[in-house]
């Protein structure tokens, strides 16, 4: 197979449903774009018969389709990375594979790519799910904008176009739990959205329970920020700071009104002495240095998963000109 245009990659996980639908309505779609494309279906360890399905289907059009199977369920984004790992695609384009992304919009994305953008996220005009998940969705986005460097008004829509540059970095992260969407995005030289619609699954019902999307939601805000740690010690400075000024102001009034003609010594110490206040102090110093060894660990946790520093754009320099051995 040549080096195509486009690559589609498609993650699948018991689709087995929808998968008929999603053939009859996808390969049309991209022929009618004119160009050379593959469509990259990953089985993510489905346990019916999806893997027969796309078996059938990579039998049927092998000139556009490649299949990759997985023994088990990994997750949908290390599915989508297994993805970028095979495509060979000048450009890629992740969707999913209940049709809720319908693939009449890849023509949106590509023009975008054409306007000199690397990485197109998809807005999902109306989103056909449940009241609760859109919620949900509001105040995870909302809460990501503020406390990561990942700027997207939609994180949850996996209708997206990317770079091969940006495709090959991704692939070279050595991630476990990662979220696709913003991993991109910290390689993107220049990024953008388009609106996209967004349609009721075709068949079978989604595979993200309320767990699923909080563990999701934790790999997306441990993975791209260190706050959460940093919480820890900023509360426990402000717990120490207010502790501390409270025993100031508390001690102070003590010796104001204190007797110290008829008192001993005892009576004296005792002045200075507030367990509780103290304690808040303690606790307040015990936070700051649990978030301290948690900043340790977010560095550690940042180094060992050895993403690409930079990303170069261009070297400009003469022909022959290497840099030097170290
Ligand atoms: N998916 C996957 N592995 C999983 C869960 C989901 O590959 O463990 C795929 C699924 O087949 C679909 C896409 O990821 O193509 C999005 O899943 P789903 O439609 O269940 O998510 P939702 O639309 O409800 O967010
Ligand atoms: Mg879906």
């Amino acid at each position: 197979m040549e080096k195509p245009k486009l690559s589609v990659v498609i993650p699948v996980f018991n689709e087995e449903a929808g998968l008929p639908a999603l053939f009859a309505r996808r390969y049309p779609v991209l022929d009618a774009l004119g160009m050379s494309y593959e469509v990259i279906y990953v089985n993510d360890g489905s346990r019916d018969r999806s893997a027969a399905l796309l078996r059938e289907q990579w039998q049927r059009r092998p000139d556009t389709t490649r299949v990759v199977l997985f023994n088990a369920n990994c997750g949908q984004h290390l599915a989508i990375i297994a993805g970028f790992e095979h495509c060979r695609g000048e450009r890629v384009v992740t969707m999913d594979a209940d049709l809720q992304n319908p693939p009449e919009e890849i023509a949106r994305l590509l023009a975008a790519m054409d306007a000199g953008h690397d990485y197109v996220g998809g807005v999902r005009r109306k989103r056909e799910d449940v009241w609760w998940r859109r919620l949900a969705s509001r105040g995870m986005n909302h809460l990501r904008e503020r406390i990561t460097r990942i700027h997207m008004t939609d994180q949850g829509c996996m209708l997206r176009a990317y770079s091969r540059e940006i495709v090959t970095a991704v692939a070279a992260s050595r991630e476990i739990s990662t979220f696709i969407p913003a991993l991109a995005y910290t390689y993107a030289v220049n990024p953008t959205e388009v609106e996209v619609e967004h349609a009721v699954r075709v068949a079978g019902k989604s595979h993200y329970p309320l767990y699923k999307l909080i563990r999701l939601n934790f790999d997306l805000i441990t993975g791209f920020s260190l706050v959460p740690l940093q919480l820890f010690s900023l509360f426990g400075m402000l717990v120490s700071a207010l502790a501390l000024l409270t025993y100031v102001g508390v001690i102070a009034y003590r010796l104001f009104v204190f007797d110290w003609q008829d008192a001993n010594w005892q009576e004296a110490t005792a002045v200075f002495w507030d367990r509780d206040i103290l304690a808040f102090f303690l606790i307040g110093a015990l936070l700051f240095g649990l978030g301290l060894v948690g900043e340790y660990v977010g560095r550690i946790y940042q180094q060992v998963r050895a993403r690409p520093r930079y990303m170069i754009n261009a070297v400009l320099e003469r022909d022959g000109d290497t840099p030097p051995k170290r």
